[in-house]
């Protein structure tokens, strides 16, 4: 994606802690601040965890990246936006993945909209992931 024209047109400056946090968010998707603080701070040094929060706050209001916070987790981001995806959060591990709304909830056409012009679901489906369900009975097992 060209983060660089995104920015520019939201009318926010380009800077290398942005475009490193927004990198960083696109290769490891629904990431909190730390893991991304921890990333960026790899490639810059001089970088600090407030600034990594700061820009995470800013673009999340610019609607560049999106923040979702399931239950018993922090803030997680992601940079796919605008396409009101649900997630998939494992209750053991905390893994969250990416689903869209159609196949898992045809419930998502409200009925009754009390009026309302509805634009977006937030739906969390809760679960067992894959990798789980096989360590299943192993209580020391994390994954
Ligand atoms: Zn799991
Ligand atoms: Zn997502």
């Amino acid at each position: 994606m060209d983060y660089e024209q995104i920015l520019k047109e939201r009318n926010l400056s380009l800077t290398s802690v942005r475009l490193a946090v927004l990198e960083a968010l696109e290769q490891h998707p629904h990431s909190e601040a730390g893991v991304l603080f921890k990333i960026v701070h790899k490639k810059i040094k001089t970088t600090s965890k407030q600034a990594i929060y700061n820009n995470l706050n800013m673009m999340v209001e610019h609607g560049i990246i999106r923040e979702i916070k399931p239950k018993g987790q922090p803030s997680l981001y992601e940079t796919k936006v605008g396409d009101n995806h649900h997630h998939i959060v494992c209750r053991s591990c905390q893994k969250v993945m990416d689903t869209d709304c159609h196949s898992l909830a045809p419930c998502l056409s409200p009925k009754i909209s009390h009026g309302f012009v509805i634009d977006e679901a937030e739906v969390t489906f809760w679960g067992t992931c894959p990798s789980c369900q096989k360590s299943k009975g192993d209580k020391n097992e994390q994954h």
